[in-house]
């Protein structure tokens, strides 16, 4: 976790991937028209909580008028950053404000006004997702009539479970995936500075895997370092690592056709597109859907598997998250692995790829849904 607190962005041009609430944040503090309440919606490590500490550190600096570079020096943005200003609270929804008594307890404080020399108090709730409905029904009261000089901001992996009451009493900003290139080039930038001597291609594995998350991608650089022990970052070493780039794209696409939820083939389709384009043939793409499929049905058919399942480090977590979703849809597994037999016959009879594996993929998601 060093690098990823070490590199965390302390002013809003330092944020990574995120244009579009980077520019609309960024006018809103220097018109001075910020929002009292904010639903930043997005994955993990897509950089919510980095930006809702930014917003609190450009308000409140205390060195500077300039909002759009906060120093990051004085005493306040240090606490804010180190998530310790008493102005600025940091709330886990799961855990605190889950309980209707500390909502209630929040709507006290926010009536006082900020003591630690803050110009407007800061409330940023993590997970807020899961705050039970008593909780979201106070915090609700709370954003209807909002105290004075008091901004909320709501952080979520999961903005559809959100109430569409705080939904709607919210500005909503909602965070990508950040795109690995642009991941890859902050870590090339992190190498520089750490003075590490390392490969592009092992930044650029690192990145890969990340899933569009620059705290992953930066967990992954440090991983390396550890394991390389202070000798060269290599390629070759990160494959060691990791696995290659590939293997884990073939389990993020069976989690597509697994993902929970409104079933929606958008993220597959692109998949499957890079796949077709990354310069693989098709014997290596259905060979590697298909190892995927095995590894699954291995896991959730045999009580010991450990040793019938070959799987790079990164890849176990991937494949662990699959058995759960898999293990009660057997049949649903079985009819996935004889549609992918049927796409290799195609292809082999003259079928394009892509539109067979369009097809399966399609098929594959109304087999998990019906599930059995
Ligand atoms: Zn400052």
């Amino acid at each position: 976790m060093i690098l990823a607190r070490k590199y965390r962005p302390k002013k809003l041009n330092e944020v990574i991937g995120q244009p579009t609430v980077v520019q609309t944040l960024g006018n809103a503090l220097t018109s001075k028209k910020l929002h009292h309440a904010y639903l930043f919606a997005g994955q993990l490590g897509a950089g919510k909580t980095s930006v809702a500490r930014i917003l609190a550190a450009s308000e409140n600096c205390s060195a500077t008028d300039d909002v759009l570079h906060p120093c990051g020096n004085c005493e306040l943005c240090r606490a804010v950053f180190a998530g310790t200003h008493t102005d600025v609270s940091e709330i886990d929804a799961a855990s605190n404000a889950g309980k209707v008594e500390q909502v209630r307890e929040l709507k006290n404080s926010a009536n006082y006004a900020p003591m630690d020399g803050a110009k407007s108090k800061y409330y940023i709730l993590d997970e807020a997702h899961r705050m039970s409905p008593a909780a979201e029904e106070s915090l609700l009261k709370l954003l209807e009539e909002p105290p004075k000089r008091v901004r909320f901001i709501l952080c979520t992996t999961e903005y559809q479970h959100m109430r569409s009451t705080i939904q709607s009493r919210c500005q909503v900003h909602e965070f990508k995936k950040i795109y690995w290139r642009e991941i890859a080039r902050h870590l090339e930038m992190v190498a520089k500075q750490e003075k590490l001597n390392c490969q592009p291609e092992a930044l650029n594995l690192c990145a890969k895997i990340a899933d569009g998350s620059m705290r992953d991608g930066l967990q992954h650089l440090e991983k390396l370092i550890n394991f390389a022990g202070g000798q060269e970052l290599t390629g070759k070493l990160a494959q060691e690592v990791f696995g290659t780039a590939s293997d884990l794209v073939f389990y993020s696409l069976i989690g597509e056709i697994a993902k929970e939820g409104a079933p929606d083939a958008t993220t597959g389709y692109k998949i499957i597109n890079d796949l077709l384009v990354s310069g693989m043939g098709a014997n290596q793409i259905l060979e590697g859907i298909s190892e995927v499929l095995r590894n699954i049905l291995i896991g959730v058919s045999a009580s010991a598997c450990g040793d019938l399942i070959l799987v790079a480090e990164e890849a176990k977590s991937r494949l662990k998250e699959l058995l759960r979703l898999f293990k009660p849809k057997m049949q649903a597994l079985l009819g996935v692995m004889e549609g992918l037999a049927k796409v290799r016959m195609a292809v082999e009879q003259g079928q394009t790829l892509d539109i067979a594996l369009q097809m399966w993929f399609l098929q594959s998601i109304f087999k998990f849904q019906k599930g059995g």
